[in-house]
């Protein structure tokens, strides 16, 4: 996917959490409480909510991103620029392309983002942005 057609899929921060959300919808999310897998999406807390017992899962839940409260743009978009860069990028260069103010959450961001890559071998295959959100879904620790 070339930056063109990744800047008209992802826009905003609505279409990255949109992104996010029906990826781990197609993992299914089973509810930690009663091992439903029936959610309703609730949009106000970015969280899916049991349809049985009410228990809510968080987007950010059991992804790396889960006590990270940068935008989920700022993720998406950093593990874009990450497999885009066969060199690699600098936290340095990635915290002036977000505008972000200081370094040392977007050091850690992406930190928690290479630890995943490092799961796969394949990692810089382009079109694996969505294959790789995969295994970024999955607990990092
Ligand atoms: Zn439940």
């Amino acid at each position: 996917m070339n930056f063109i057609e990744f800047t008209k899929l992802y826009p905003d921060e609505a279409s990255c959490i949109e992104h996010f959300k029906s990826i781990k919808e197609k993992r299914g999310i089973v509810c930690k409480k009663c091992g439903s897998t029936s959610h309703y999406w609730n949009i106000i807390h970015l969280a899916h909510d049991c349809k049985k017992c009410g228990y809510r899962t968080t987007l950010r839940s059991g992804t790396v991103m889960e006590s990270s409260k940068l935008p989920f743009q700022y993720w998406l978009y950093t593990i874009y620029l990450m497999t885009m860069t066969k060199k690699g990028m600098s936290a340095a260069e990635v915290q002036r392309q977000l505008g972000h103010k200081r370094y040392e959450p977007i050091w850690a961001m992406m930190h928690k983002i290479r630890s995943i890559m490092g799961l796969r071998d394949d990692l810089y295959d382009l079109d694996g942005v969505v294959e790789l959100d995969d295994s970024f879904l999955q607990d990092a620790s």
